[in-house]
């Protein structure tokens, strides 16, 4: 944590050299010492401090400096950190303009030049006031702040992304400038054009970026976005329970494994609210939660985990190459295609221009705490939306299902349906959809379609989160391996047709059981044909993949 800081200014420079001394010689291990030559150099400073959220816990001034006195300084100064203790110094002669200034300035203690020694006439005074400060300051939060619009699809994509690679951050909504004065204090420091840039991400050392795509953000909040190694034996593209698995298990059997994941590690998993059919947890664990805890296995195991995107794969003899969309390049002899599933879109007038604005796929968990005691809308039927709902329903005053089919039954676990029904503030409606979003910058209503009725309904909404099927996105693979009319990818027996291999294998074999017709190219997870999409199945063909791995690599290597 960064040491708070004791602000003493001074024009008169011996008399400021000898306080920053004093004050460090005491001080100094708990405390940062900055000192200033006058009003206008101290409030730089403190501006600067404000931006990078560390805290002042005294200033320490000279009434008595050209161009602006202690009492004006401390006047600017407070309205950025209302809760520093506040000393004045003053020769005898000023002892009535301080004691004045006690009033005016909120000045918590005046101090008469020269102070020596100090244990006697500094330190006293000095010690009362921090031991008050330390008893009622809340620490501040020091990693990254995002300043943005609830509303803004940029400002959700980059909390999503914060959130789901656990890097923590502090989330200040512009619109509370008005009733917080943190938000306020920071949105006056920053200039007009910062603020028609939004979102705008401060890092703990002061330096603020506009507007970044996830891929620039990913560098500045420390997560690897390049390779160390140009070549490894293993690289897997997804980081999903899939991907995950077969991670861990490349490399605790020796492999140099490299993952590659665009988003956050965890997948369509990591953003459940709540897995409860997962071998081995009784009780169930959120998404973030499994993810969390294989990352930290296959990390422990000497995985590298990127954040990068994955868009062109190249084969060139034993090598297979990938290229990212940052322009890296790395090579593998073996590569494993993990890439799940993304959110099938909701095709109605309205839905595309307010995503990110009031509509989110996906559970959007960040999302949550913003739709306390608010209506939520949910799309869907099946486990995912279930899920969502009961997340929704410990925030929200009410969730709505919004369900074409006439029942549950068919598309969502009992043990889910039940927990629904259990659920007071849950409502389901069954033989509806939603045909328009309506909303100038934000989502503020939703058109709703009874298919028994044939009415439509317009509803005031803020919320609405769509999870109605997914499907692969394996575009960027086209050329390379084989897949069905929907995008997913063939691999071993599905690739022998008539008895016959797949065009261009030259190999004395069969694909193996979980790759693709382009040998040592291997396929897992969702994004397999014919794949049975669950966390359990989805891990158990992640960790058979490497024994696979290791057949290849005996005959290539
Ligand atoms: C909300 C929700 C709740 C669920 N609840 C359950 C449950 O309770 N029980 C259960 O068994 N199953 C559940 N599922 C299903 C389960 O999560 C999936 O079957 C499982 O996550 C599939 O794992 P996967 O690794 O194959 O793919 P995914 O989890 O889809 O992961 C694929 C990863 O690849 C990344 N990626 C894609 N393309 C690229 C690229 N070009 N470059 C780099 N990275 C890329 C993606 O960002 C993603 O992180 C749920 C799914 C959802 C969405």
């Amino acid at each position: 944590m960064a040491k708070p800081v004791l602000l003493t200014v001074d024009d008169d420079r011996e008399v400021l050299r000898a306080i920053e001394r004093d004050l460090r010689r005491k001080y100094g291990s708990d405390y940062r010492v900055l000192r200033a030559g006058s009003g206008q150099e101290a409030l730089e400073i403190v501006r600067e401090l404000k931006i990078r959220n560390n805290s002042i816990a005294l200033f320490l001034i000279d009434q008595r400096m050209p161009g602006m006195s202690g009492v004006e300084f401390l006047a600017q100064a407070i309205t950025l950190f209302p809760d520093a203790k506040r000393v004045l110094l003053t020769a005898y002669a000023d002892t009535d303009a301080a004691i004045a200034a006690i009033n005016e300035a909120g000045i918590n203690h005046y101090l008469l030049k020269p102070w020596d020694p100090p244990e006697e006439n500094l330190y006293p005074a000095l010690d009362e006031l921090l031991e008050d400060w330390e008893a009622a300051f809340p620490p501040q939060f020091e990693g990254i702040r995002v300043l943005g619009n609830r509303w803004s699809p940029a400002s959700h994509n980059i909390k999503d992304f914060l959130a789901r690679n656990h890097v923590p951050y502090q989330w200040l909504d512009i619109e509370t400038a008005v009733s917080d004065s943190e938000v306020r204090s920071l949105v006056e420091l920053l200039d007009e054009e910062e603020l028609h840039n939004l979102p705008i991400i401060i890092l703990p050392n002061g330096v603020r970026l506009k507007q970044p795509s996830l891929a620039e953000l990913a560098e500045h909040a420390g997560l690897r976005t390049r390779a160390t190694e140009a070549f490894y034996d293993l690289a897997i593209v997804g980081g999903g329970p899939a991907g995950l698995a077969a991670a861990v298990y490349g490399a605790s059997e020796g492999l140099r494994t490299v993952m590659i994941e665009r988003e956050a590690p965890g997948g369509q998993a990591g953003m459940s609210s709540r897995i409860e059919n997962y071998l081995g947890f009784p009780s169930g664990l959120t998404g973030a939660d499994l993810a969390r805890r294989a990352v930290v296995q296959a990390r422990r195991f000497g995985v590298e985990i990127i954040s990068a995107e994955a868009t062109e794969v190249r084969v060139d003899g034993p090598y297979r190459f990938l290229k990212l969309a940052n322009g890296e390049e790395l090579s593998c002899h073996a590569l494993l295609v993990a890439t799940g599933v993304q959110w099938r879109k909701l095709n109605a007038p309205g839905v595309e221009r307010l995503t990110g604005a009031g509509i989110y796929y996906g559970a959007a968990m960040t999302e949550a705490m913003s739709s306390k005691d608010e209506d939520v809308y949910v799309v869907g039927g099946a486990n995912s939306a279930g899920q969502a709902a009961m997340y929704f329903s410990r925030y929200a005053q009410r969730v709505v299902m919004l369900v074409r089919a006439s029942s549950l039954a068919a598309s969502m676990s009992q043990y889910l349906i039940n927990q629904l029904k259990a659920t007071p503030n849950i409502q389901i409606e069954f033989n509806t959809s939603v045909v328009e979003a309506h909303g100038e910058d934000h989502l503020e209503a939703i058109s709703i379609h009874c298919a028994e009725t044939n009415e439509i309904n317009r509803v005031p909404a803020n919320s609405l989160f769509i999870m109605i099927g997914a499907a692969p996105n394996t575009e960027w693979l086209a050329n390379i391996v084989e897949r069905d009319e929907r995008g997913f990818i063939y691999s071993g027996p599905h690739l022998t047709r008539d008895g016959k291999r797949p065009n261009g294998w030259k190999l004395d074999r069969d694909p193996g059981l979980l790759e693709t017709n382009v040998p040592g190219i291997f396929v897992v997870g969702d994004v397999r044909h014919g794949s049975v999409k669950r966390v359990a199945s989805g891990v158990g063909e992640g960790s058979v993949a490497i024994s696979f791995v290791h057949q290849y690599l005996s005959k290539v290597v």
